[in-house]
Parts: structure tokens; C-alpha cells; sequence
């Protein structure tokens, strides 16, 4: 099908010629002498903008050029409008069929227009009736020769129309469709698409899909099929499509500048769409998709580059790490640095002596050391005259970091103190008091270090460790907290790449890549529930040998009294069981006096059998620990278990993880198979997006951002939205055409907005 044509200004080529006037600083001969004969060919609108530009002085051709470009983009917003009309305005659309198109999500004519194939069909193979095989899906084409109906039984009933091309006769059969009666005419030529059944020396397609010969529609071609709803067919919608291209085809209007889309090597935005619906094959359709998805991606991580300058723009003090300090950190160390660990501490500091506020994505595996760094990144804000802060997700999460810390940063000069919600009354006073006076040089806490009422003196760095919690709101929370404050963000798991580019894609990413410590040493089996009692003789094994380990059950809010109560009866049984082991409850619920005298125990060894809910699965430190028992394995996302399997064995000594479970879904099988094969946390995560989707993965608060995408797929694009996230970036570092920043505003602009809330 022939691409729709269009009367519009060439834009791109008017574009060209403003940037050359302007290259030659208004002086170019040729633009002179033709621009406004030019323009009055293709757009006397525009033309009438820069009346007598030959006589004018070159401020006043930079002011009329200005008007002309102005009038473009207005002209470029008002296009971009001309498609968002509602749906009930596409040809052949009533309000009964808005209704039905409003399920599928399409709300507009552009919606329609860039409704995605879930697939493509091939209906392209022709083969005369003689020829066809049985079971082959093909087009035949010819008259009508006889029809008959047939009553089979009752509710039964028939149509068997004689098909006949010169090669040979097929027959065509429906099954109580009665309508088809009248609308197969005889004598006329259709075309047929359906699988060939031989039977008894006839040759038959049931229910095939038709249409008059010559049409080339709905058969004789590699033919979309779209997502569907109940009342209206794939032909209709397919009709639908066609008709509204054929009226609002000529209005589509090219988003990327020209450049980017000849780099990348994407066809305009018209081909891009007329090919996801009329594909001249599967090449044909990838290509489209291609454009599309870019399309869509770049103007993603256009407004994240324009979320970034923003931030920058706002500035930032350059802070200046006192190198002694620094170098006293290093030598205190008991190890040296890993070459990743040394070279995330570079970009740190880098980050930190730039003139605007650091954000940056710290990632690693479980167990890669990213601790450290974040000490270190401390220490470095510190030296240099201001204060810093961590944050943790949970309480004894913050206790640890505090305990931590301090040890590594024993014999420096900074003062650390440990603010945490339960912290009331004279103690938090003391704390807040001494805080805003500056002598707290470095605060470790939850997200109750960024409440009300806790003023810094001078925060320099905020470290937010955010488990896989994709703590979006909480980092938003800080920017306001303190503008121009450096961000370093530890993620618990790695995150992939596509996620880790889109979510976080105003932040600069340090990736951890070595463990300090080989990390072959974990044993991860996977065993059903009707062999429980196997697991428990090996851990009192394990615990008879002086080891120490976790049963861990899953907790979550719906069901937490069930969970909790299913955790304390396991360690009301366990206790009976091995009761010279030391056997204790950890859970959420516990007052944080009790949990921490629980941690104590259990670091110190008088506990060596640690019953708890998902608690410790973030980022807990206890080196000895050498087994771990998971309940309910099945119940937990594949990051959560990787992350839980990195509690145990961290000092490169041997240690075994027992997931138990009987999965229900094919979802959980999977994720539990993976669990069991892969012990890389890249790998892990990446296969974690594949199984779960990206929706699912990024929780609900993210959702809305990404499912806006329809056409690019965080699982298959990764190169494609590195391209995008490169163009866009480069373009937000020049002046960014306002038509642009409307269409990312109208895209995105909600989703954007709320990653900020
Ligand atoms: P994670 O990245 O999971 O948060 P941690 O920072 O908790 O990892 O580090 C895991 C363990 O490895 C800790 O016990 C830490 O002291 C140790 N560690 C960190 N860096 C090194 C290193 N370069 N050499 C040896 N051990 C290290
Ligand atoms: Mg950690």
C-alpha cells in the first residue's frame, strides 16, 4: 500500500536553511536571494514572516528568522494536537465502537494509529488450488461456482461454497454463520486464506478468512493482528486502522529531528506507522517497530536529560576531599580495594568536586563490597568541610551500617551518630541539636533521617541504600530536602541494564563487577515440601558442627498475621527441637529493643539457628553464617531470594541454601529453577525481568512510567534505547525545540511528575 502523501512544508529542509543563515551569520548569498521565493512555494504562511529579507540588516534577519522558527514549532504543537483528537473522530468510529477501542486503552486518533501488533500473521503465500498441501495456512483466489447450506444437526448449520481458479476446486466451509450466505455472491472472485484440510479427496478451509479478489487486505499479505476485545473482530479493527490512516496518514508529522532519525537509520515517522499495518514482511515490520520504539525511547530519556539539566542547573557546591583523610581511610582498610571498588571511588570524587550535585547509581552483586565505597564517598564529603547521611530501608539495617562504619572508620576525625524513628525524647533532641550545629559529622539512619524537623548544618552527600525497593520517593524526598545535595545510591541487587537506564536514568552508574571474595562456594538446592524433614536432619547436622544459619519465611501485607504466625509456630518448633543450638525470632513487629538484642545473640553465637521473616534478606552482615532455609520459596521474587542466598558465606567458606517449595505456576517454577542454576546477580536480574516483565518488576509506582511504552520492550531494546538515551542526551545539551519538550510533557509529563512526588 502506497504511503499516504502530504501536502506539508518540507520542514526539515526549511530547518536546514535556518541553521545555514545562521552558520554564515545572516550573510549567506543564496539564502538571501531565495528564501522567501522559496518559502512562498511551499509555505506562504511562513513566507510572510520574513517579507523583504534580502533588504533587511542582519539583526533584523536573525529576529525574522527567529519568528519563522517560532512559527514552526507552533505549527509542529498544533500537529501533534491534530492527532490527539478523540477516537469518536476516526472514520467508521460511533459511540459503540469507541466504547470497545476505549477498553483496548486507545483513546485517541494517535492512539489508534500506533496501536501495536501483537504479532503478525503470514497470509502471503498464493498458491493455486491444485497445488495446496494438507495443513498449510495459504491464499487461494477464485469464483464461486455453487454454494450449499447444510442443517447438520438442530443447532448446526453449514455453508460449503465451491471454489474454483482453473487449477482446481476447493471448497470453503463456515459453521453457523448464516450471514454468509448472501454476502458470498456466485460467480464472483474472492480470495481465501485458511489452513488446507484434505479429506477424502476434497480439498477444504474451515471458517477461512475472505474478502473480494484484488483487495490484498485481509488476505494475500503478511497481515497484523492486533490486541482484541470482545465485539469487535480483527477484520474490523483492521478496517478501522486503514480507514483512519487513510484520513489522518497525511498529518503525521516527524518528532525526531532529522539528524538523529538519518544517524540511526529510522524512517519517518508516516512510513514508520503505515508499516507496523500494511508490512511488506516481517523485515519490513521490524524496521517500523524499530523507529517506533526508538521514537518512544528517546523521548523517555529526553525528558529524564531534561529532568537532569534541571537538577544541575540548579547547581551545587564543589566539594573538595581533604587527601590525608582520604589516604588514612585507605590505609585502615584490612584489604585493599578491588579495582571497581577503587574505580567507583574515582567517579565519586570526580562527581564531588563538580560544580553541580552528584547522582549516582552504585551496583553490584551481593557481597561486592559496595559498603565500602559508600563509607569511602563519606569520608570524602566530610573531608571536605560538610556533612553526610545514610540511609537505610529498615532499622536493623541501620544499626548494621552504624556498627559498620564506625569500624571502618575507626581513628578519623568524623562523629557518627545512629538516628533512628524510635529515637524519642531527650536523645533526639541531643541528636537534632547537635546536627544542625554541625558537630554530627556523619548520620546513619531510615528514612527518618529526612523528616520534619531534622535540619543538617551543611549536607554535602546523602547515601540512600535502597535494596530492591526502587526507593524512587524517598530520593525524591531528599532533592527537596537538600538542593544540590550529592546522591549516591547503593541497590541491594544488580539492576538491568534497560531498568537501570529508564528508572534511573538521570544517575551516572558505578558498577561493582569483581567480588572481593570468589563467591563459587554456595550450594543452592531446591526440594519440595514432602522432603522438609530431610533439610531439617542437615541442619542439625550443620548446627551439631558449630554452624550457624536462617529459616526464613515469607512476609507480606496481606496475609502478614498468617506469615508471622506461621514464623513464630516454626520457632516455637525448632526451639523444642534444638534447644542446645540457641534457637531465635526475628521479625518486623519486634520492639527494636528485642531486635537488636536478637542480632546481638545471634552475631555473638549464644543464637545459631536465626528463625525470621524477609528482615534480614536486606543486607544483613553476619559472617559466619554458613546455611539457609527458605520457606515458602515460591512465594519470593527471584532478586529477593538471590539477595537472601547472599546472607550466607561471606567470607568465600562453604555454604549450603535449601529452597522449599512446591511451585504452583509455571512463573514460580521458573523463578525457582533460575534461583537453583544461576548464582550471577546480573544474570539473575535480567532473567528476574524476562520472567516478571518489566510492569511487574518495578512495582506500581514505577509501573505507569514504563507502561506507557508500547512499542519498546525493556527485555529486546537494549540496544536500541542505549542509542536513544545517547541522542537524547547529546540533543539536551543544545537547545531543545520547545514542540519536543511539549510531546515529552504530553507523554510522559504525569509519569515524570510522579517519580518526583
Ligand atoms: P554488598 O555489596 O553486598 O553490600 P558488602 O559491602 O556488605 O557487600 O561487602 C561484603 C563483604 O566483603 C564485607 O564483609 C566486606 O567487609 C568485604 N569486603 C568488601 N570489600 C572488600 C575487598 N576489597 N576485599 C576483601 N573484602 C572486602
Ligand atoms: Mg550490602
Amino acid at each position: 500500500m502506497a504511503v499516504p502523501t502530504t501536502k506539508e512544508p518540507p520542514w526539515a529542509l526549511i530547518e536546514k536553511v535556518i541553521a545555514l543563515e545562521r552558520r554564515k551569520g545572516y550573510q549567506d548569498e543564496a539564502v538571501i536571494g531565495g528564501l522567501e521565493a522559496f518559502l512562498e512555494l511551499h509555505w506562504p504562511e511562513g513566507a510572510a514572516l520574513v517579507r523583504g529579507y534580502a533588504t533587511m540588516s542582519p539583526d533584523d534577519r536573525e529576529r525574522a528568522l527567529a519568528h519563522l522558527e517560532e512559527a514552526i514549532d507552533r505549527r509542529k504543537r498544533e500537529k501533534f494536537r491534530a492527532l490527539s483528537v478523540p477516537i469518536e473522530e476516526a472514520p467508521g468510529v460511533g459511540k459503540r465502537v469507541a466504547k470497545l477501542l476505549r477498553k483496548l486503552g486507545i483513546e485517541t486518533v494517535e492512539d489508534l494509529l500506533t496501536t501495536f501488533p501483537r504479532r503478525l500473521e503470514d497470509r502471503s503465500r498464493r498458491v493455486p488450488i491444485a497445488q495446496v498441501k494438507d495443513g498449510e495456512a495459504v491464499t487461494v483466489q477464485g469464483a464461486v461456482r455453487a454454494k450449499s447450506r447444510i442443517k447438520v444437526r438442530p443447532k448446526l448449520e453449514l455453508i460449503k461454497v465451491a471454489v474454483d481458479d482453473g487449477t482446481g476446486l476447493l471448497f470453503a466451509i463456515w459453521f453457523n454463520q448464516p450471514w454468509i450466505w448472501d454476502e458470498v455472491e456466485q460467480g464472483k472472485e474472492y480470495s481465501f486464506f485458511g489452513k488446507v484440510q484434505i479429506r477424502f479427496g476434497e480439498r477444504q478451509m474451515e471458517n477461512p478468512v475472505w474478502e473480494p479478489a484484488g483487495k490484498d487486505f485481509h488476505t494475500g499479505r503478511w497481515v497484523p493482528i492486533y490486541p482484541s476485545t470482545e465485539g469487535l473482530s480483527q477484520g474490523a479493527l483492521r478496517a478501522i486502522i486503514k480507514r483512519t490512516l487513510g484520513r489522518f496518514g497525511p498529518l503525521i508529522e516527524d518528532l525526531l529531528p532529522e539528524e538523529v532519525r538519518k544517524r540511526q537509520k529510522l524512517l519517518s515517522r508516516r512510513q514508520a506507522i503505515v508499516g507496523i499495518h500494511f508490512p511488506d514482511g516481517p523485515q519490513g515490520f521490524e524496521a517500523a517497530r524499530r523507529t517506533l520504539a526508538f521514537e518512544e525511547l528517546f523521548l523517555l530519556q529526553l525528558g529524564l536529560a531534561l529532568r537532569k539539566k534541571r537538577w544541575r542547573e540548579e547547581g551545587g557546591k564543589a566539594l573538595v576531599p581533604d587527601p590525608d583523610m582520604v589516604r588514612k581511610f585507605l590505609e585502615n582498610l584490612p584489604f585493599k580495594l578491588t579495582e571497581s571498588q577503587e574505580r567507583a571511588l574515582r567517579a565519586i570524587e570526580r562527581d564531588l568536586r563538580a560544580p553541580y550535585p552528584m547522582m549516582r547509581l552504585l551496583q553490584g552483586d551481593v557481597g561486592s563490597g559496595k559498603t565500602v565505597v559508600a563509607a569511602g564517598a563519606c569520608v570524602m564529603a566530610i573531608s571536605a568541610g560538610t556533612q553526610a547521611a545514610v540511609m537505610a530501608p529498615t532499622e536493623i539495617l541501620a544499626e548494621q551500617h552504624f556498627l559498620v562504619f564506625q569500624d571502618l572508620l575507626r581513628g578519623l576525625p568524623i562523629r557518627t551518630e545512629l538516628l533512628l524513628g524510635s529515637v524519642r525524647g531527650k536523645d533526639r533532641g541531643r541528636i537534632l541539636e547537635e546536627l544542625s550545629r554541625g558537630e554530627i559529622d556523619l548520620l546513619i539512619g531510615t528514612h527518618a533521617l529526612f523528616q520534619e524537623g531534622v535540619e543538617f548544618k551543611d549536607l554535602g552527600l546523602a547515601v540512600i541504600d535502597e535494596q530492591h525497593r526502587f526507593g524512587v520517593v524517598q530520593r525524591e524526598a531528599l532533592k527537596k530536602k537538600g538542593k544540590g545535595t550529592n546522591i549516591l545510591v547503593m541497590s541491594a541487587t544488580p539492576i538491568p541494564r534497560t531498568v537501570a537506564l529508564t528508572l534511573y536514568g538521570e544517575f551516572s552508574i558505578s558498577v561493582l563487577s569483581e567480588m572481593p571474595i570468589p563467591q563459587k562456594n554456595v550450594r543452592t538446592v531446591w526440594v519440595s515440601e514432602s522432603r522438609r524433614e530431610e533439610v531439617y536432619a542437615e541442619v542439625e547436622q550443620l548446627l551439631r558442627a558449630g554452624e550457624k544459619g536462617y529459616v526464613i519465611f515469607p512476609l507480606v501485607e496481606e496475609s502478614e498475621e498468617m506469615d508471622l504466625r506461621a514464623a513464630t509456630a516454626a520457632h516455637e518448633e525448632l526451639s523444642r527441637r534444638f534447644p542446645w543450638a540457641g534457637v531465635g525470632l526475628m521479625h518486623g513487629r519486634l520492639p527494636p529493643e528485642e531486635k537488636r538484642r536478637v542480632m546481638e545473640a545471634f552475631r555473638r553465637g549464644e543464637i545459631r539457628l536465626l528463625v525470621s521473616t524477609t528482615v534480614v534478606e536486606v543486607g544483613l552482615d553476619v559472617r559466619d553464617a554458613t546455611f539457609l532455609v527458605i520457606e515458602h520459596a515460591d512465594r519470593f521474587g527471584l532478586s529477593q531470594l538471590h539477595q537472601l542466598r547472599g546472607r550466607i558465606g561471606r567470607q568465600g567458606q562453604p555454604a549450603v541454601c535449601f529452597a522449599i517449595a512446591d511451585p504452583t505456576t509455571e512463573e514460580a517454577r521458573r523463578r525457582l529453577s533460575a534461583f537453583r542454576d544461576i548464582d550471577d546477580g546480573f544474570r539473575i536480574a535480567e532473567e528476574d525481568l524476562r520472567i516478571r516483565g518489566p510492569g511487574d518488576l518495578l512495582g506500581t509506582a514505577q509501573h505507569g512510567f514504563v507502561s506507557r511504552l508500547k512499542v519498546a520492550d525493556l527485555i529486546r531494546d537494549l540496544g536500541l534505547l542505549e542509542a536513544a538515551r545517547e541522542e537524547a542526551f547529546r540533543l539536551a545539551r543544545e537547545e531543545v525545540p520547545g514542540y519536543l519538550v511539549a510531546e515529552v510533557e504530553r507523554r510522559f509529563g504525569e509519569a515524570l511528575e510522579r517519580l518526583e512526588v
